[in-house]
């Protein structure tokens, strides 16, 4: 009798180990390395992954079913999880589940799409104060409620009211019952990107150093990674576009792209599908979870043959990988935020190796890490040095705020300075009488940016070291890491003073001010308070697209990859808002946003103009951006990295140990530093520690948080400690107390 067969598995459980089963004869052929396969464990059944066969003899309990025909994972997918699992010490069932749509990972079928859902909308409008004072006499919270909806367009889902929002189902209920507000069934919204209309597609021929480009692209061998590096509006997307055309018609391969963010990239996926149509997915957060498996089998069939997404895109189940692109490739957004924490950019360079396809990395601002990595080799360097047709970058000025407000001035005048400077309001009334449009960039949402008393006691979250933020409409104050929501108080919770006032500037101040000073403007605000609907960043874009905003003003959402020609004025209210946030990164990334900014100005024949306000007119970050050069910022920025070191001198992993208890966090904390001290010594300080330290924010959501930061130069000891640490070190089982690993973090807050 031959012996059974046994297959190893991966099961999506925190665990840093793979299970043996034992094949049924029945599914013998179903059951191969990347197949799914249905099995118990323990009192439960879990989707798993084959991922080798077992050779040696030995018992198994047996695989109870292998839905899949082909498996889900072909061998380069699965040496990609591979590798993830190893490099970011992350169980490999759990990165394997994170590869696939959600609904294969569960044991049940999906669920059908949902099609209804409920919608609140305004039924009878209130135009004038004293209407709304009669309506909402005793109802403060239906006014705030109905106000709320109207700043949402008029309408929003309940459940989104509800759940994301914090309005209570009373409320609603309160409003419909008072006759100003109805609840509508209306259908959930169908994918934005098949309703859209294609651009029309100008032809377009490429400049020389476009040609250039694409031509060394084509040339790129198999596993190889450029560094793109085009200033903004020099053209990068033709070259991705003109690069894909060959690696899709004349090599009949197919490609990923990847994007920061699908809904802040509308007019990006736009020209992909003017040029690939119905070849390109796009994977987008909208989709349910039938819709995201549909699309999964679509290029898991070949039928579409482009991806294009964010980061977990990077998994697309695709045959034949010619090419990855990853636009804007120096955007956090990359880094995911839960385990795995994988960086997308490092995945995608890592499934190109693997599928031999050749991975491209562009931008205008270039992280400094695959900048080094361009300087020494490692990446092939292109560069597309001007802008297309002939258009010159924005001219850049500097409004030193410290002097825009004179210290006679009046109170009212130096309130309305600090916001907004004298050449800005002239500018943008100035581009109002031409009939051009306006951005304003203000990093910070809300209203104020927080609320003291006389004192300087700040208001701040119960459960997280911040201040809470000051919202508006409806007031209340919001903590932007937890949505812990309070009402504002009227005395200081520490000395009890009266008086509370907010202070600090946010998106929702700078809107009231605009439509205050510039009434006839059309004013339309971006930031994920008006976001919400999934559609909402699309909807917007459009109208600033058809001309119907005079000013669009928002958060970092606007300073990315937008293509309107009839912007040619930005404004940035405040420079230093990222500039002293204790990160190594904070001056790369205050550089790369106010580029990013600048560059949407003057992308058309009449030119453009670029506003910054700030209070540090001196700093590098600052300097650069104005006088656009990357490269002298580089130049600047990286002997900062040199010592301490940082990247991309060093590698950085920083392990948090988090809980209830304080104390116990800090003694664990240390008990932690003891533990790899003697083993860091043991491999000749081929990595170093720093700390433990309290984390720059000490608690997020009632959790207390203590850090340790390890550096490497090279990054196999650092793994094989990593290991080991997470393995080996036992937690103290009290205070819920919880290690989470960050590899390569983007921030070390
Ligand atoms: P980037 O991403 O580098 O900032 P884009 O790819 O958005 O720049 O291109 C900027 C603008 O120039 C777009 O409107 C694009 O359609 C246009 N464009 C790009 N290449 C050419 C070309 N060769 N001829 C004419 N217009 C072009
Ligand atoms: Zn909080």
């Amino acid at each position: 009798m031959t012996p059974p067969r046994l297959v190893n598995v991966a099961l999506p459980l925190p665990l840093f180990r793979t299970f043996r089963y034992v094949v049924p004869d029945g599914l013998r052929n179903a059951v191969v390395a990347g197949s799914r396969v249905l099995v118990p464990f323990r009192n439960e059944r879990h989707i798993g992954v084959v991922v080798s066969e077992h050779h040696e003899e030995a018992e198994g309990r047996a695989i109870l079913d292998a839905p899949d025909e082909q498996p889900a994972f072909r061998a380069d997918l699965l040496a990609v999880c591979t590798w993830m699992a190893e490099y970011y010490v992350s169980p490999l069932g759990m990165v394997l589940r994170a590869a696939l749509p959600a609904a294969m990972g569960r044991a049940r079928r999906a669920e059908p799409p949902l099609r209804t859902q409920r919608v609140l909308r305004v039924a009878q409008p209130l135009d004038s104060l004293l209407q709304r004072d009669a309506v909402f006499k005793r109802a403060p919270q239906q006014r705030a409620l109905y106000e709320l909806l109207e700043q949402l367009g008029g309408q929003s889902p309940v459940a989104h009211l509800v759940e994301r929002l914090g309005c209570s189902e009373g409320v609603v209920h309160g409003l419909v019952k008072r006759g100003v507000a109805e609840v509508v069934q209306e259908p959930v919204d169908r994918d934005p990107f098949l309703a859209r209309a294609s651009p029309p597609r100008a032809a377009v021929t490429p400049t020389a150093a476009q040609r250039a480009a694409v031509a060394a692209l084509c040339a790129g061998a198999p596993g190889s990674t450029f560094l793109l590096h085009g200033i903004t509006g020099s053209g990068k997307t033709l070259v991705y576009l003109e690069f894909l055309r060959h690696v899709l018609q004349a090599r009949a391969q197919s490609a990923i792209v990847l994007v920061p963010e699908i809904a802040l990239t509308p007019q990006t996926v736009d020209r992909f599908r003017a040029v690939f149509g119905d070849l390109v997915a796009v994977l987008h957060s909208g989709l349910s979870d039938g819709e995201r498996y549909d699309a999964w089998r679509a290029l898991r069939r070949g039928d579409k043959r482009i991806a294009i997404g964010a980061r977990s895109a990077v998994f697309a189940p695709l045959d034949r990988l010619g090419a990855v692109i990853v636009d804007e490739e120096h955007e956090a957004t990359y880094k995911q935020g839960e385990a795995p924490r994988y960086h997308a950019r490092e995945v995608a360079i890592v499934r190109a190796r693997e599928s031999g396809a050749v991975t491209v990395l562009g931008s205008a601002t270039p992280s400094l890490e695959s900048w080094h990595n361009a300087q020494t080799e490692k990446y092939h360097l292109l560069s597309l040095p001007e802008r297309v047709g002939g258009g010159a970058l924005p001219a850049v000025r500097v409004v030193d705020l410290r002097g825009e407000t004179g210290p006679g001035a009046p109170a009212a005048v130096q309130a309305l300075r600090r916001i907004l400077s004298a050449p800005l309001e002239t500018a943008l009334h100035d581009r109002l009488d031409k009939g051009e449009q306006s951005l304003l960039l203000l990093n910070r949402r809300g209203f104020a940016n927080f609320v003291t008393c006389p004192d300087g006691h700040v208001v701040a979250c119960p459960n997280c070291a911040i201040s809470l933020t000051y919202h508006r409409a409806p007031e209340r104050l919001i903590c932007h890491y937890c949505q812990h929501t309070e009402p504002l108080a009227q005395t200081c919770r520490e000395c009890g003073a009266a008086n509370m006032r907010q202070r600090g500037i946010g998106t929702q101040q700078v809107e009231r001010l605009l439509t205050e000073r510039f009434p006839t403007a059309r004013v339309a605000r971006m930031d994920v308070d008006t976001t919400t609907g999934k559609w909402a960043h699309a909807e917007i874009l459009d109208r600033v697209g058809r001309g119907e905003v005079d000013m669009l003003l928002g958060t970092q959402m606007i300073a990315k990859g937008l293509d309107f020609p009839n912007v040619t004025l930005v404004g940035v209210i405040d420079a230093d808002v990222g500039i002293n946030l204790p990160d190594f990164r904070s001056s790369e990334r205050t550089f790369q946003l106010l580029s990013q900014v600048a560059g949407r100005a003057g992308r058309g024949p009449k030119g453009g103009e670029v506003f910054i306000q700030t209070r540090t007119p001196g700093h590098h970050a600052v300097q650069c951006a104005v006088e656009h050069d990357f490269l002298r910022f580089v130049g600047e920025e990286l002997p900062t990295r040199d010592s301490p070191p940082y990247p991309p001198t060093t590698r950085l992993a920083n392990v948090v140990i988090s809980g209830l208890d304080e104390l116990a966090v800090a003694a664990c904390a240390q008990q932690a530093a003891d533990w790899l001290e003697p083993r860091l010594s043991a491999i000749g300080d081929a990595v170093t520690l720093v700390g433990p330290a309290p984390c720059p924010i000490e608690r997020i959501k009632g959790r207390w948080r203590w850090h340790l930061v390890l550096k490497a130069v090279r990054p196999a000891p650092l793994t094989r400690l990593l290991r080991s640490f997470l393995t080996e070190f036992e937690l103290p089982g009290a205070h819920e107390m919880r290690i989470t690993l960050d590899r390569d973090p983007v921030a070390l807050l």
